[in-house]
């Protein structure tokens, strides 16, 4: 039978997804379930690790007979998934010892601050790119050993095994066969050096884990084995693996040194390819692991924004002057400028490159000619004025220009927003006719083992753009708009 499509599989933070892409990279179905969130208590946030892998599994069978395809025409899957999210399991019956910790939980937070009075946090940075931070998997992992019952023993006994979600993906996939990650999702544990690319022996001693519960470290376009031939009937390979936002890097192909990207999702997500040397920031962002393919490794900075469209849901569900986000565009253009409103959303602190966890949020400039319009126009403003602080830091961080971004996730579809920081960046601005880059880039690295597709330039001949944006403001304008938001940035960061 003919191999005519690739299955990615996306799990995310809320929901799995599953996409079916044809071999010009074209959608031909998409399934998605959301799932159980867990706050057992302030600060924690958890996911049961067997609702993940059920809901991952279903939705992938439901897209491929949903398609009306046949399992036979499925070439191979890839995987994405959401990062640092840790899973501690026994290795002979499956079971999880403990929920999934996931990146957004806090508990970690003073165990972390511990670390960093030992005055380890350059070693941290130079050999993992990251800050000692509750956000990334290891001090999770270190939290399940000291306390569940038992689990320290076992895992010195050799009877856990750790993972990722895409570890748990392909163990459970696998029926319990492979114990397999990828140097994206590694690279996100603050126990892998990113310089060797290997396990890091002084990190597992600092923070007491033992390395046989560790998987195996593949590349992003690898053999990770073959799905239990009862799950879909025939057994399909899984040769694809990305943490998302690496792989939402690569399915927007910025697969050369200098090419970035932002998801504009709840949060935003900007990436940029650094090339075959990790760079180490001076601006407080993080140097990741981009994929390593072919044998060569790309390296990225990253920088999150924690309320990006997040604003918009505000604007919708708390003020109310919007019924849905894509109103917030048709709002915004009644008035011809934000009239001098400037809205930061830091609802959750502010992220890179402020890193102020106790900043609040504020709304600045209201005078009596204010409309909601003028708020609205302030609160999409605020996304791209967020997202250039972090392009401006990268920018100081390589030390030349980013000539163009490429951009994805749910808010991108708004065109004044899109223009807005265009003009702000004063660089073009290029959002792609596949706005899934996730699960593209996942299909991309799976493809590309199997031979689907050829390299990447094929895949850069694929990848088509839907509208481009152009700086349409002068530069002084766009200063002045700077030094506004700058000066209203900084009453807040005290
Ligand atoms: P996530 O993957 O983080 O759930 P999505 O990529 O699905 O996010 O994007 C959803 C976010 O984008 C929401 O926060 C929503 O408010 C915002 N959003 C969606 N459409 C628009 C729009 N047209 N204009 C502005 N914001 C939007």
């Amino acid at each position: 039978m003919k191999k005519k499509f690739i299955l990615a599989l996306d799990q995310g933070t809320t929901s799995s997804r599953a996409v079916l892409f044809d071999h010009n990279g074209k959608i031909k179905g998409v399934s998605q379930q959301e799932f159980t969130q867990y706050f057992p208590q302030p600060g924690y946030v958890e996911h049961n690790p067997v609702e993940i892998f059920k809901t991952q599994y279903e939705v992938a069978s439901e897209v491929i007979n949903k398609a009306g395809i046949k399992i036979g025409e499925v070439e191979t899957i890839g995987i994405t998934n959401q990062r640092e999210t840790t899973i501690v399991w026994n290795k002979k019956t499956g079971k999880p010892v403990y929920n999934a910790i996931v990146w957004q939980d806090r508990r970690t937070a003073e165990m972390c601050d511990k670390l960093k009075k030992q005055g380890i946090k350059d070693l941290i940075k130079k050999k993992t790119g990251l800050e000692i931070d509750a956000y990334f998997s290891g001090t999770k992992i270190k939290w399940i050993l000291d306390n569940v019952p038992g689990a320290r023993d076992m895992a010195e006994n050799g009877e856990l095994a750790f993972g990722t979600v895409d570890t748990w993906l392909i163990w459970n996939l696998t029926g319990g066969k492979h114990h397999f990650t990828d140097v994206s999702n590694a690279s996100r544990t603050l126990l892998f050096n990113i310089n060797t690319l290997n396990w890091d022996k002084e990190l597992l001693k600092i923070l007491d884990i033992p390395e046989n519960i560790l998987p195996e470290v593949k590349s992003n376009s690898d053999f990770f084995g073959d799905t239990k031939e009862s799950l879909f009937g025939e057994s399909i390979s899984i040769t694809g693996v990305a943490g998302d936002q690496q792989a939402a890097l690569f399915g927007q192909m910025c697969v050369h040194k200098g090419m970035v990207k932002n998801t504009y999702g709840t949060g935003c997500f900007i990436v940029l390819n650094t090339g075959n040397k990790p760079v180490i920031s001076q601006n407080r962002l993080l140097t990741t692991i981009a994929w390593k393919l072919n044998n060569e490794v790309s390296y990225a900075l990253e920088g999150s924004v924690f309320v990006g469209g997040a604003v918009i849901q505000w604007l919708r569900d708390e003020l109310q002057i919007i019924h849905t986000a894509g109103e917030s565009e048709k709002l915004a253009s009644t008035v011809e400028n934000n009239g001098g409103v400037y809205f930061v959303p830091a609802f959750t602190g502010l992220g890179a490159p402020y890193w102020n966890q106790y900043a609040k949020g504020a709304v600045y400039g209201l005078t009596r000619g204010t409309s909601k319009a003028h708020i609205a126009r302030a609160a999409l403003e605020s996304i791209a004025f967020q997202s250039k602080d972090v392009i401006d830091a990268m920018q100081q961080d390589i030390k030349y220009k980013i000539k163009t971004l490429r951009v994805d996730g749910g808010a991108s579809a708004n065109n004044l927003l899109m223009q807005f920081q265009s003009d702000l960046l004063q660089t073009k601005v290029q959002r792609p006719e596949i706005l899934e880059s996730t699960s593209l880039g996942a299909a991309y690295f799976a493809g590309l083992y199997t031979g689907f597709w050829k390299g990447t330039e094929e895949l850069e001949n694929q990848w088509k753009i839907d509208k481009v944006f152009l700086p349409e403001k002068n530069k002084d304008e766009v200063m002045q708009l700077e030094k506004n938001w700058e000066k209203v940035i900084s009453m807040i960061n005290q």
